[in-house]
């Protein structure tokens, strides 16, 4: 797993002064990483009756639509305001400055699907509170958050007390 850590590339000041950037890019554009990244996630998945990946806009979309290919599922999407052309629910939370919002179609699921919700990266986990919040009204059983990378001292999981959180990579 060492090795899949170290590709990812870190951005120091990006996108503002004191944040130090996990880049995922390098690790995605390295064909066999990718693969084992992928193959490592879905490989926790195998057997399990999934119903549904939530992909997390926008690099959520990747491992998100990458896992759905290998567990057989459909993937659904969580988008920024304005770009979901169906009826939507959203929900909004706090950012650092502001709020944000996140927008999911309302015919997403069936009532009692069993979904696994991905993103890139657990930071503050403010944004997959958010998700699981949006998701939770649907009567859907999230069987999982997953991740390709956590940042441990951020501490993300308090904010999902809830949900069992999986990351592959620890940081
Ligand atoms: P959070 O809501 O704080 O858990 O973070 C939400 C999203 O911001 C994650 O899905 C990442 O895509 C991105 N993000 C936050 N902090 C970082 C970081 N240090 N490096 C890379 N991506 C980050």
């Amino acid at each position: 797993m060492d090795d899949l850590k170290q590709i990812i590339r870190d951005i120091p000041d990006f996108p503002k002064k004191g944040i130090v950037f996990k880049d995922i890019t390098t690790l995605l554009s390295d064909a066999k990483s990718f693969q084992r990244m992928v193959d490592l996630l879905a490989h926790r998945y195998v057997g399990e009756k999934i119903d549904q990946i939530v992909g997390i806009e926008a690099r959520g979309f990747i491992l998100g639509a990458a896992l759905a290919y290998k567990l057989g599922t459909g993937i659904t999407l969580v988008r920024k305001p304005g770009k979901l052309p169906f009826q939507t629910r959203s929900i909004s939370y706090e950012l650092e400055y502001g709020t944000d919002t996140l927008e999911i179609h309302e015919d997403a699921f069936k009532k009692g699907d069993r979904i696994i919700l991905a993103d890139d990266l657990l930071a503050t986990g403010g944004t997959m509170a958010a998700v699981v919040k949006l998701v939770e009204k649907f009567g859907v059983e999230i069987y999982e958050c997953a991740f390709m990378a956590e940042l441990e001292f951020l501490n993300g999981r308090s904010k999902l007390p809830d949900a069992k959180v999986y990351s592959l990579l620890k940081f």
